[in-house]
């Protein structure tokens, strides 16, 4: 798609609310898709109007999801995310993050610039909240409830330490003091879920138990938590946007040498996430998994190991179909346990089909390489539906 727009054609204003309009509503019940603000923003077809939406993530991400609304001509659910917490910390004196710049000098300005750029609602500047800095917590409480505005997610950029036993029942206790709807992203290097074995159930816990709380920049525990009465959450368009790392550390990305990245594909039936270069060496001599979402079309798994940007787009498309898939079919079942048992049953199915995926391609039972079920998965497969 072209840049320049059609001079016949005027691009339609931003369509703006104002603070008095409240977020709950408008993002209740959405999974919504993290977008990387350094690519031009395109409109997906495959998002989904009704259960869906945009976060745009990233420095440059008020720009990106301005031209989102105006050039591009989205007119679904959007968030503007510019990821304060990915370069500064949360300290007692200064919890918010107020942008450099002279011009948004608050807080308020802040959310206002938000909104000004075509966001649906508008997130609190937070600094990282790092492991158990009570004192952090509480400075961001204490500022998020002094905002008057409907609009409002108090974003809660949290260390995954928070969710440990030790520190799970304070998080629980500050985030039930904070009036606004809050969005919780976790940070850790690789799957925060797998920091410790506790951290699953601890995150439902807090779900469970505090109204109104959002999970964003993850990956299928946004699931997880919509299936235990999230308000909403949102996944990473690539695996840098599925968590968040404290801002004095570089992202390691468990691959050796360098060379191009290519991108993680969500399988339909194991429920886990892929490297595109492994899936091609694992389905190298045997009929690949195939797909059936509109992108695939009945095609192979295989086929993403390419460097282009056309492959990539289409393997997150590919990705994004298929969970949207899961979030419609969990919309058709009642909230509460109908919808818990649904999510579990789902989860244990596709662990158990990894045994007969590994040997269908030539691998044991239990290999090394091969498909390996990751422990949340695990863990909602087999936590019960009821705390
Ligand atoms: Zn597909």
């Amino acid at each position: 798609m072209s840049n320049t727009p059609d001079p016949r054609q005027q691009p339609p204003a931003a369509r703006t609310l104002d603070h008095t309009v409240a977020a709950v509503p408008l993002l209740q019940g959405r999974v919504l898709l993290h977008e990387n603000a350094i690519n031009i923003p395109r409109p997906r077809n495959a998002l989904n109007d009704d259960l869906s939406g945009v976060v745009m993530t990233g420095p440059k991400a008020d720009a990106r999801a301005f031209q989102l609304r105006t050039t591009a001509g989205y007119q679904g659910t959007l968030l503007i995310d510019s990821a304060p917490y990915a370069t500064h910390t949360a300290t007692a004196e200064e919890p918010f993050i107020a942008p450099p710049d002279e011009l948004f000098a608050t807080v308020d300005d802040s959310l206002t610039f938000q909104k000004a750029r075509g966001a649906s609602a508008a997130l609190t500047p937070t600094g990282y909240i790092p492991p158990a800095s009570s004192r952090a917590l509480k400075a961001v409480m204490r500022e998020a409830n002094r905002i008057e505005r409907a609009d409002t997610l108090v974003s809660l950029p949290i260390d995954v330490t928070w969710l440990n036993r030790e520190n799970i029942g304070q998080l629980i206790a500050v985030c039930s003091k904070i009036d606004h709807p809050k969005a919780v992203i976790l940070f850790r290097q690789f799957d925060p879920l797998e920091q410790t074995k506790d951290v699953p159930a601890n995150l439902r816990r807090l779900f469970t138990e505090v109204e109104h709380m959002s999970l964003l920049r993850t990956d299928l525990a946004a699931l997880d938590v919509m299936a235990h009465g999230a308000l909403c959450a949102g996944i990473g368009v690539q695996s840098s946007l599925r968590h968040a790392i404290p801002p004095d550390e570089k992202a390691r990305t468990g691959k050796r040498g360098g060379g191009p990245t290519y991108p993680h594909a969500l399988m339909p039936e194991l429920m886990c996430f892929k490297g595109a270069e492994s899936l091609s060496k694992l389905y190298a001599n045997v009929d690949p998994a195939t797909c059936d979402c509109e992108e695939c079309d009945g095609r192979g798994l295989d086929r993403f190991a390419l460097p282009d940007g056309e492959t990539r787009r289409e393997a997150d498309n590919h990705t994004l179909l298929t969970w949207s898939s899961w979030v419609s079919e969990m919309a058709s079942y009642r909230v509460g346990n109908e919808r818990k048992t649904w999510w579990r049953n789902k989860c244990a199915a596709a662990v158990d089909r990894y045994a007969l995926e590994n040997q269908r391609i030539g691998l044991g039972a239990h290999p090394k390489s091969g498909f390996q079920v990751p422990p949340p998965l695990k863990a909602w497969a087999t936590l019960p539906v009821a705390p």
